[in-house]
């Protein structure tokens, strides 16, 4: 994988559903990263603790071949009491790999390694290698151990990442000897890779014939990188953003682009790569970070034993010298494609202004530039959200906007996207007197508050994945050998810049004035769009593909066809993994952990469910309401009115006043729409409003008053920042296409099929995006802001509402008062509604009345819609989009949760995945990914990404049918599938988030528990049996989808609609 920028694909989330809740979504603004992890188990554990065990270590210790590091200043054993955490730094005595272990008491224990690879031109040769290292090594020589191990284990996190300048590999897991399993394979993955050159063929580029066995048919690259890399730049906003780096900072490597061109990668050469591994992957030029309570000598022993012992140290002359500062700012213009949904708005064009910040590596000065940054963006009452976004000009802020720190020395940027070309200047001479004016007035005392605010509740929030945001938040600064630990001193950055402040009020503006007013490192760039982009990019690679064919002999073409067939019968063979190590299904915990819930009654009417968790001084707020009485016509707006509803004002509060009470008081406020899928029908649902927010124990009654403020008086009268919501919100999703297209065509392929789907579709498919993209055009939008109030009078009050509260036991009991005062405050609706469908089911969830141990109090009562005339059908949709590359979904109506064949074909899907569909898409199709996969609602889906091929992807959906009939698998293919299942299914979840799926879906413990045994029931007959059962043609309902180019195929065939 690749990685430029920093944006978290929000839509992805989106999309999604289910567990991920909006709140994160509303962090990612601030830069500071730390959502906090402490395990699922973590709090039950007693005797020594991780980090007590860290503090012993001493200076000049010996373990294992490293040294408790001594060539530093400070101390090596440090406690970062703020994140709960005991760093211990080392060195490696004979190779001088750096290595940093962050003890704490977090059973999801994280591995990473850290190569700095700076490459000088753009043939993506760190990215080819990142790839080409997970396709065998030394003491694992069977193809892709690293895709293997993903059967083999119970990891929560497995991944490569090529960066501008350095390459990581992490993995996390909970199980101890998974850990050991791990390490192993990606040691050997590193150190030792085979580097075969049919591997660097499949993985990095080719010429091939169109149809390998063919020698007749035309010669063309293939690849997984060159691919992806065709994939990413269709990505306006990565095209700008790589063009922004590759200028402002010229003088060395990120004057390149290390995902590589599609059009240099074929330039590069499988020597070169060999080279390239040779002086950048050893352990002289390796950083090794560890993570979590496994106790640190054991990882030492075998890093060193496994890997460092057999090297000798080097001198890897990989450092990136600082930039040259210019003398005068610069200019620069780009073209890129025509907006993906191509509606011919003329407003395209892009411009941004970055400038030149210091070295990361100045920790302190990095953290109040990037404090600095948030108030200068973050947010409606932010100097350039005022000046740019409310300006009317653009639709969003230009991509990469803000501090970037992902470089040797930072930059700032910030403009607009969505103008018009001629507004170029408007938007540059904007930039310029907001700084002026920041210059002048300096930021209020609140902005600056509500920014600290934001950073304590962010170190005390608790994620899953804490170890893995460590490892990406210090893998920049340490790659330039800045100090990661003095990096995660955030208790004692906050200190000091409060003290700053205090000495001098003046401290931020002399700092705008000094690194923006004036400063010459300055660079303008803009981006319009060229109808004729996609033809030339095509042009160019044909012109390419022309020249290299051109200079073949026909002994080169010999080959080339010999090889081609040679890579197909390498991957047509059938695989031995029995050299990786692996767990076994008996090393699956055989029960689900059971999560005590409360539930109570708020104003007599309104259940509550309580859930007392560790969750570190935070309380957790959620509410859900149900829709069933909402009109159909109002439906499709309703994404919107959850986008906009915390963003408008309330009561006395205009917009502004309230984000600021937003930011000063909570973690975020939030509201999304759901489907919420039945666990026994598959015509059965639930729809509503999920109410989300959170905040540190003293700020609760605050929190709660702004939603009662929200639900009893939202104000919807705001035309004009409502336009500006509406634009940035059509602008994110138009945006979000390239990188979740597969997504988008998986709900349009299920519209069909389920009466949720359907839902799905209007909610947050391609209709949605669609349906933005028109009111974001509307010259009146007054009739859209009309709908609004009208939804309201569904939505918000307490008629269908329920409640939860996750909170820590001694928070409990004003948590209590706090929801019934909220549940008074904001009452029943006045009129009584009916619902606009007659056949509501009332449906109650499990509790300790109907045999659910673990939940006590009265039950729940949740109001499902069902259809019993719903018919599904078989629809195939085409959406025209100007991609050069394909995502498609094939959707199958299959069983609901409850039934046993959903645990079958839940395991199914995970075998056709590894065993047949990733060998046919990615590694002989070229494309980026493909698989299958069982969601909730029982939809069985097959999906490609960033596909070259397109129909001839359909036939390997319908091969993999036949394949899965045929029960062409063994015994130990379906162990495999089950720890892959598994370790889905047990992935750690946050205690913000425990009790959600009881909550939400009325699933309880024991029904989960009911499930886990049909998973670890499922037999080889099963799988056979469901194959038939459901999938082959003329079985079940199939939906089809596909986003990209035009397609002759399917343009003749009549069954498709084009969109
Ligand atoms: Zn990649």
């Amino acid at each position: 994988m690749w990685r430029c920028g920093r944006r978290l694909p929000c839509f992805l989330r989106r999309l999604n559903g289910g567990r991920t809740v909006v709140l994160q979504e509303q962090l990612t603004l601030v830069p500071f990263l730390p959502w906090i992890s402490a395990g699922p188990r973590a709090w039950r554990r007693t005797g020594t603790s991780a980090c007590e065990r860290a503090r012993q270590h001493e200076v000049g210790e010996q373990i294992h071949g490293f040294t408790v590091s001594q060539y530093f200043l400070f101390i090596q054993v440090t406690a970062i009491p703020e994140l709960s955490l005991t760093a211990v730094k080392l060195s490696h005595d004979s190779t001088g790999a750096e290595y940093l272990h962050l003890a704490r008491e977090d059973t999801n224990n994280l591995f990473s390694v850290q190569f700095r690879t700076t490459p000088m031109d753009s043939t993506g040769v760190p990215h080819v290698l990142e790839h080409t290292v997970l396709c065998g090594s030394r003491k694992y020589p069977c193809r892709d151990p690293f895709f293997k191990m993903l059967n083999r284990s119970l990891s929560t996190f497995m991944n490569a990442f090529t960066a501008s300048d350095y390459t990581l590999y992490p993995f996390s897991t909970q199980n101890p000897k998974d850990f050991q399993n791990l390490l192993s394979v990606y040691l050997d993955a590193a150190f030792f890779p085979c580097l075969r050159e049919l591997d660097f063929w499949q993985e990095g580029w080719r010429l091939e014939h169109e149809n390998p066995k063919d020698p007749q048919t035309p010669l063309t690259f293939k690849g997984v990188v060159f691919n992806e890399m065709k994939g990413v730049f269709t990505d306006n906003e990565k095209i700008f953003s790589q063009h922004l780096q590759n200028r402002l900072l010229p003088d060395h490597t990120y004057s390149v682009i290390s995902g590589g061109h599609p059009l240099c990668i074929p330039d590069l050469t499988w020597e070169q790569l060999k080279q390239f591994h040779a002086t950048h992957y050893h352990p002289s030029n390796a950083r090794f970070f560890t993570y979590g309570n496994f106790p640190l000598e054991q990882h030492l022993k075998q890093i060193h034993e496994e890997a460092l012992s057999k090297f000798e140290k080097i001198e890897p002359n990989t450092a990136v010298p600082a930039q040259k500062p210019w003398d005068k700012p610069r200019e620069f213009h780009i073209t890129c494609g025509p907006d993906s949904l191509a509606a011919g708005s003329s407003k395209q064009t892009t411009v941004g202004v970055s400038f030149l910040l210091p070295d990361i590596t100045d920790t302190f000065e990095a953290f109040t530039l990037n404090l600095l940054s948030s108030l200068l963006i973050s947010g409606p009452n932010s100097p350039f959200y005022k000046a740019l976004i409310e300006s009317g000009l653009g639709t969003d802020f230009s991509p990469d906007v803000g501090y970037n720190g992902y470089t040797r020395e930072a930059y700032f940027s910030v403009g607009l996207q969505g103008i018009a070309e001629q507004d170029t200047h408007a938007v540059r001479d904007i930039i310029d007197r907001t700084i002026e004016e920041v210059i002048e007035k300096g930021f209020e005392e609140d902005r600056i508050e509500a920014l600290l605010h934001k950073i304590e509740i962010q170190m005390k929030h608790q994620s899953v994945s804490f170890g893995l945001t460590l490892t990406s938040y210090i893998a920049s600064c340490w790659n330039h050998d800045g100090d990661p630990v003095e990096l995660l001193k955030l208790g004692s950055q906050v200190a000091r810049f409060r003290q700053c402040l205090k000495e001098n009020p003046q401290f931020l503006q002399e700092k705008v004035k000094q690194y923006f007013k004036n400063n010459p490192h300055k660079l303008t760039l803009s981006m319009t769009p060229d109808d004729k982009y996609p033809e030339k990019q095509a042009w160019m690679e044909t012109e390419k593909l022309k020249q290299k064919v051109d200079s073949l002999s026909p002994k080169d073409k010999q080959q080339i066809y010999e090889k081609g067939l040679e890579l197909q019968t390498q991957q047509s063979q059938p695989q031995d993994a029995s050299c990786l190590p692996a767990l076994k299904v008996s090393d699956i915990e055989p029960s689900v952990p059971l999560t005590e819930l409360e539930v109570a009654l708020a104003a007599g009417k309104t259940p509550v469910q309580y859930c007392a968790q560790p969750t570190n001084g935070v309380v957790y707020f959620r509410a859900f309401t149900s829709l069933h009485t909402l009109p159909e016509e109002l439906r499709p707006y309703v994404p919107l009115f959850c986008s906009v509803l915390t963003k408008l004002g309330c009561g006395l509060l205009d917009y502004r006043r309230q984000a600021q009470q937003i930011e000063l008081k909570t973690g975020g406020m939030a509201a999304s729409p759901h489907v919420l899928p039945d666990a026994a029908h598959l015509d059965t649902y639930e729809q509503g409003v999920l109410f989300s927010s959170f905040c540190l124990d003293r700020n609760l009654p605050d929190m709660m008053h702004l939603w009662s403020e929200i639900f009893n008086s939202p104000c919807f009268e705001e035309e004009e920042h409502f336009r500006v919501l509406v634009k940035m919100s059509a602008q994110e999703l138009s945006n979000g296409i390239p990188d979740s297209g597969h997504l988008y065509a998986s709900v349009r392929a299920t519209r069909t099929l389920t009466p949720t789907g359907d839902l799905q579709e209007t909610f947050s498919g391609m209709d949605q995006v669609r349906l933005m993209k028109r009111i974001a055009e509307m010259t009146d939008i007054r009739p859209v802001l009309r709908k609004l109030p009208h939804i309201q009078e569904h939505v918000l009050h307490c008629d269908n509402m329920r409640c939860s509260m996750n909170a820590t036991p001694q928070q409990m009991s004003l948590a209590e008062k706090a929801v019934e005062k909220f549940v008074r405050n904001v009452g029943q609706s006045k009129t009584e509604r009916k619902p606009v469908r007659l056949n509501v089911v009332e449906k109650p969830a499990p509790s300790g009345s109907n045999g659910s141990t673990h939940v006590s109090g009265p039950q729940v009562i949740r109001k499902l819609i069902t259809d019993p005339t719903f018919k599904p059908c078989q629809m195939k949709t085409h959406f025209l989009l100007p991609f050069p590359v394909n995502y498609m979904g094939e959707c199958i109506r299959t069983a609901p949760y409850a039934d046993p064949d959903h645990a079958s074909l839940k395991i199914l899907a995970r075998l056709m995945t590894a065993k047949f569909l990733h060998t046919e898409i990615r590694e002989k199709g070229g494309a980026y990914g493909g698989g299958a996969r069982l969601s909730r609602d029982g939809v069985f889906t097959l999906y490609s990404y960033r596909d070259p091929r397109s129909t001839e992807t359909l036939q390997s959906f319908s091969k993999a049918v036949d394949w899965a009939k045929a029960g062409r698998f063994t015994q130990q293919d379906i162990d495999e599938a089950k720890l892959s299942v598994f370790s889905v299914v047990d992935a750690p979840v946050a205690p913000s988030d425990r009790g959600l799926d009881h909550f939400l879906c009325g699933l309880s413990d024991e029904m989960k528990q009911v499930h886990r045994e049909q998973l670890f029931a499922v037999s080889h007959e099963d799988l056979i049996d469901v194959s038939n059962k459901y999938l082959g043609i003329g079985k079940s309902a199939h939906g089809l989808a596909l986003l990209g180019p035009e397609n002759a195929k399917i343009a003749k065939d009549p069954s498709w609609i084009i969109k």
